[in-house]
């Protein structure tokens, strides 16, 4: 079968034929529906090396950790799963059995040091391929709903839903207002989680005027770059300032913007990692306003998640490519010419059977 494989740091990715792979105990193959390509994978194959990241993370393996697919077959001790069933793959993936992991918190498991990968398409096999074995833990059911353009939920999705999850006490109550910074597929979604979830104004601001015409038709109230853009956010609160921020950009001018309209005992997560630097003092930001960062999500969220796509409250927007243009993807993916997420699809027909049989269904 065809997959997208890391092979050598520094190195671009390369489209190379491997086995079929086999499920082990307790493990399934999935029919890749669609794996989403992502920023981080860029940082995996240009920038990072064995003196900046963990052996987790070192080459060989195939790409993609935000994938949907068919159940193709099931390995030893798996229960209650059915062949040709759409699962999400929850990407993250350690000791399975510690306090964290427990709690489907597999990103902060504590026996990390250990583990032999980070993620699925992160140091393990990915998604970028014709199939893939995920452990059937990992597996978070999407019913009818479209498995191509549901793949960036389990990362671009995923990780705003996280970041909200950890803010909606600051949006508890009337008049509350949600500030999304960067509008590309983390902040379209987070747009649209912010509606679906709290009673929250959201405002959103982006340099690209298609992006924000996108917010605004998904009901968020926005806000160009330039001088006023501060006073203009603070005048949309009424002046008491936004309750909670979420920048997916994380360069130093976002984050002080987000400094600027943030309100007293507010929140700012910067979720984007684009690691600019930025001055906090006592005086720099207004009282018990918190600033933090995030890292991705649990497994209990992704099938929260998945429960609202189901349900038809968030709109994944995707440029599909076929596997063999799968570098390709990456290069729209690198140059920013894509709106949405990009999304490599290896068994086109079946994804479209796939849709048709959903939409079928809906209409019954
Ligand atoms: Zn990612
Ligand atoms: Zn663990």
């Amino acid at each position: 079968m065809k997959a997208l494989r890391f092979t050598d740091w520094k190195t671009k990715p390369s489209l190379q034929e491997i086995d079929r792979p086999t499920p082990g105990p307790g493990e399934v193959l999935l029919k890749v529906a669609g794996a989403g390509a992502c920023h981080s994978d860029v940082a995996v194959y240009e920038q990072f090396d064995e003196t900046t990241v963990g052996p987790q993370l070192a080459p060989a393996y195939t790409l993609g950790h935000e994938t949907a697919g068919w159940i193709e077959e099931v390995g030893e001790g798996v229960l209650g799963l059915t062949q040709g069933d759409a699962y999400l793959v929850y990407g993250p993936m350690g000791c399975g059995h510690c306090p964290a992991c427990s709690r489907g918190q597999d990103t902060y498991c504590e026996n990390a040091a250990q583990t032999p990968f980070l993620a699925s398409g992160l140091g393990r096999d990915g998604g970028m391929a014709e199939y893939m074995t995920v452990p059937a833990r990992n597996l978070v059911p999407l019913g009818d709903a479209d498995p191509v353009a549901a793949a960036p939920l389990a990362d671009a999705g995923l990780t705003p839903y996280h970041a909200i999850k950890l803010a909606l006490p600051k949006l508890a109550g009337g008049g509350k207002t949600a500030l999304v910074i960067g509008l590309g597929g983390l902040g379209q979604l987070a747009v649209q989680i912010l509606k679906a979830t709290t009673a929250a104004t959201v405002i959103a601001t982006d340099m690209k005027t298609d992006a924000m015409m996108l917010a605004e038709s998904r009901g968020a109230v926005t806000v160009p770059a330039g001088d006023e853009q501060a006073a203009r956010i603070r005048e949309l609160t009424g002046g008491k300032g936004v309750d909670a921020v979420f920048d997916f950009v994380g360069l130093t001018p976002t984050i002080r913007l987000a400094q600027q309209v943030v309100a007293k005992q507010g929140r700012i997560t910067v979720v984007g990692i684009a690691g600019g630097p930025v001055q906090w003092d006592f005086y720099s930001n207004p009282y018990e306003a918190e600033l933090t960062n995030t890292y991705w999500g649990t497994m209990e969220e992704l099938h929260e998640l998945a429960a609202l796509y189901r349900d038809g409250h968030l709109e994944v927007d995707v440029t599909t490519f076929g596997i063999d243009e799968a570098l390709t993807a990456y290069e729209h993916l690198e140059k920013g010419t894509l709106l949405g997420r990009a999304v490599v699809v290896p068994h086109p027909a079946s994804a479209e059977a796939g849709v048709a049989s959903a939409d079928a269904l809906a209409a019954v």
